[in-house]
């Protein structure tokens, strides 16, 4: 009976979706979800303990975070002139940015533009929004497909356009050209998402004055703070200032303010993690190139793409976990990524587990 009611209530498209999936890691080694694999020296931690000492956790934290949004200013060197609005994770600021956009507009459902394949939670947002998604297919090599990307635009006028750069899950950066005239060609507004920025030696984000469409998307969480749950939008403050209107109050927690504030004053020990994982994705890289039948997709984030014989992905993917290990298996996904696992890239050590782990998952 009370299931009655749940389907009568329930959105259909609501009820068709299944939660986001994540798996239990235990033991295992974790190179499923793009973390950084490290934690800080151990006088590093203490200091930060001595600032939580001081937190007031019986107040409400500052509602626009004033002091974190200055010192990520100056990290992330968002252009004088951009506003910034900050979200409990990225994921939050693509949910707050749906929720601006959606419903009506003369008749017609506003919808979401991005690439397929692409980040996930774009679709699911969308969804949640009751926006209409259209996904555009990348080239077979995950290049984007220009022409396809600009014919989609004309046809389905989307309210947004989200460009993963580098891409989530295949780890290229598209072509800067490309992107540039879909920013020209779009209606509404184009997030370039850089989540894997640190990781990358490209970024739009000196571009956003040149654009007024132009928004730059940025988190922490690749950096090493991904249990902070922080996110940035930077760009024109027209938009921003719309989309600060659907920000629930106090989005940004006090600990995570206080803890974020701490982490950018020791920035560079991130940065240096973050040069760690990019010298170690190459090593990486090179030794599963020398493996046979195996295809491996450069990569410009934190973690590779491989396509292996076809039908074997499932049967690689439990073994490594049988082994204790834990990658990403794509292959249900279908389309370009049948027979597609990514790999995070973690510390030289885990990697060299993974790598031992997977030959025997081929022999
Ligand atoms: N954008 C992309 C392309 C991602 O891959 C991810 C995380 N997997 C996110 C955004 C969300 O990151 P977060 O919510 O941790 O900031």
């Amino acid at each position: 009976m009370s299931h009655d009611k749940v389907e009568k209530w329930i959105r259909p498209e609501i009820r068709a979706l299944s939660a986001y999936h994540v798996p239990e890691p235990g033991e295992m080694i974790k190179l499923d979800a793009m973390e950084n694999p490290y934690h800080w020296p151990e006088d590093m931690v203490n200091e930060w303990f001595d600032v939580l000492k001081n937190v007031e956790l019986n107040r409400y934290p500052d509602p626009s975070a004033k002091k974190l949004t200055e010192q990520l200013r100056k990290a992330m060197a968002v252009p004088e002139g951009a506003d910034i609005i900050l979200g409990n994770g990225s994921d939050e600021l693509i949910q707050m940015i749906a929720l601006a956009l959606s419903g009506n507009r003369a008749g017609k459902e506003c919808s979401m533009l991005s690439v397929d394949p692409g980040f996930v939670m774009y679709r699911m947002i969308a969804t949640f929004a009751a926006m209409d998604y259209v996904g555009v297919p990348l080239n077979e090599d995950f290049s984007l497909n220009e022409t396809a990307v600009l014919n989609a635009i004309e046809l389905h006028q989307p309210a947004v356009v989200f460009i993963a750069y580098p891409n989530n899950p295949t780890g290229n950066l598209f072509d800067e050209y490309s992107i540039k005239r879909i920013v020209e060609t779009a209606p509404g507004v184009v997030i370039v998402d850089e989540a894997y920025h640190a990781f990358a030696d490209n970024s739009f984000m000196p571009l956003v004055n040149d654009y007024d469409n132009l928004l730059v998307m940025r988190t922490v969480s690749k950096m090493g703070l991904a249990g902070l749950r922080l996110g940035l939008l930077a760009g024109n403050p027209k938009w921003l200032h719309e989309f600060d209107k659907v920000r629930l109050p106090y989005n940004i927690n006090i600990l995570t303010q206080a803890s974020a504030e701490f982490a950018m004053r020791h920035v560079a020990v991130l940065e240096q993690q973050t040069q760690q994982i990019c010298t170690d994705r190459e090593i990486l890289f090179n030794q599963l190139k020398q493996i046979e039948g195996l295809h491996v997709f450069p990569s410009k984030a934190n973690f590779i793409l491989v396509r292996v014989a076809e039908g074997q992905a499932d049967i690689i993917f439990n073994k490594l976990k049988e082994l204790g290990v834990l990658i990403k298996n794509l292959n249900s996904a279908g389309g370009l990524l049948k027979d597609c696992l990514r790999i995070t890239v973690g510390t030289p050590e885990e990697n060299q587990k993974f790598m031992q782990a997977f030959k025997k998952t081929l022999s």
